[in-house]
């Protein structure tokens, strides 16, 4: 195993977890550090194994081969620990935050937490990536001493990728100086945690064009307006001739996901040599530093925009969300009206509006749906 870099978080010098632990027995010290452990505690949460039937673009039934949240994680997790080790940072880390990042979506994708946000605009408001923190923090019930799943600093500080400052001071105030501080701050997140959020972007630009295509809604001959697509499209229909379209879309995205990995490598080696950094926390005093040259950036920033003009916007797409939309606002309502209707422990919950917000958003899309049914609702669309 490549030895970390000094500017990796060292696991042994992990600012450690909210609650005290026992101790482990001596044959389990040297087995697994904590960023190790971090990431086999998400693997094993009940929210983890919920990402399967949890929609990212498609709607999870309308498919089998559209990603969903789960396989976006794996992606994210398998393209951050490639570029973590090329960098000579702590891959336990980028892992464990790549396969939490996502576990605060509602189900229904970016509907979902859009109507979600909607019914809780006069009670604090929704959000997936403070959702995601409460989901390791607070909701998950796995031990018999703590809510949540007790992970370290350095895992929750990456799962927190953004926050706004009202969210941020209200965080502080239950745990100072913990991974709200930040955006009170003005600092930056770890190498780690900023490596996933770059790992996101690409992991998702490259699958939401496979998936596009696949669902008919994105066609090869549309895609050549984007210079990033373009360029290894080209590539590859002139290194071989005749090739069956899915055959070429694979080799193009494959195409496209090497060069920017290895473009962020590049870029943030560069960066790294020029600021220097000894120690994570002078990464987190530091401006961001793992980052993509600026070509790239701009072509990623294009890919980007085609595809939120041309897929998230898309009108079949739209028509999704659009009932989307109706079935949180509805199970919104009536939990709040009839919290008896959810279980037990959300229902005895001093404030309502916050247990509906956390049991709805817990939901996989087919869960609601069946809950949409279960107390009529009004026609499903789904
Ligand atoms: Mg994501």
């Amino acid at each position: 195993m490549t030895p970390l870099a000094s500017y990796a978080c060292l696991p042994e010098q992990s600012r450690g977890r909210r609650h005290a632990e026992p101790p482990l027995p001596a044959h389990a010290t040297s087995v697994r550090n904590p960023h190790q452990r971090d990431r086999d505690r998400i693997v094993h949460s009940t929210a983890f194994r919920r990402l399967v039937y949890k929609t990212q673009v498609f709607l999870n039934h309308e498919g089998d081969l559209f990603r969903t949240r789960m396989t976006h994680s794996l992606e994210v997790a398998q393209l951050g620990r490639s570029i973590a080790r090329a960098l000579g940072l702590n891959e336990d880390l980028v892992e464990a935050i790549a396969l939490a990042h996502d576990l605060g979506h509602t189900p229904f994708g970016h509907a979902g937490q859009d109507a979600l946000n909607e019914c809780m605009a006069e009670h604090g408001g929704f959000e997936h990536n403070l959702q995601s923190l409460r989901v390791v923090d607070e909701l998950e019930e796995r031990y018999p001493s703590f809510n949540g799943l007790n992970l370290s600093f350095e895992t929750r500080e990456g799962i927190l990728k953004h926050c706004s400052r009202r969210n941020a001071e209200l965080l502080e105030q239950q745990d100072p100086g913990g991974v709200a501080s930040r955006f009170l701050q003005g600092t930056h997140p770890s190498l780690e945690a900023q490596l996933c959020n770059l790992a996101d972007a690409i992991a998702y630009n490259a699958h939401d064009i496979d998936d596009g295509v696949r669902s008919g809604l994105l066609t090869l001959e549309q895609l050549q307006e984007v210079s990033l697509f373009a360029r290894f499209h080209a590539q590859t229909v002139a290194e071989f001739p005749g090739l069956a379209s899915r055959r070429q879309l694979f080799e193009t995205i494959r195409r496209m996901l090497s060069e920017q990995v290895y473009d962020v490598i590049s870029a943030t080696r560069a960066a790294l040599q020029r600021v220097a950094p000894r120690h994570v926390d002078e990464v987190r005093r530091s401006e961001p530093l793992v980052r993509f040259s600026p070509s790239m950036h701009a072509e990623s920033q294009a890919l980007k925009s085609f595809l939120f003009r041309n897929l998230y916007r898309h009108p079949q797409v739209m028509q999704n969300t659009d009932g989307a939309r109706t079935m949180v606002q509805d199970l919104f309502a009536a939990y709040v009206e009839q919290p008896e209707e959810m279980p037990t422990a959300y229902a005895q919950r001093p404030n309502r509006q916050r247990a509906v917000a956390d049991y709805l958003a817990g939901m996989t899309d087919r869960f609601a749906s069946r809950e949409h049914a279960r107390l009529k609702l009004g026609s499903d669309t789904h």
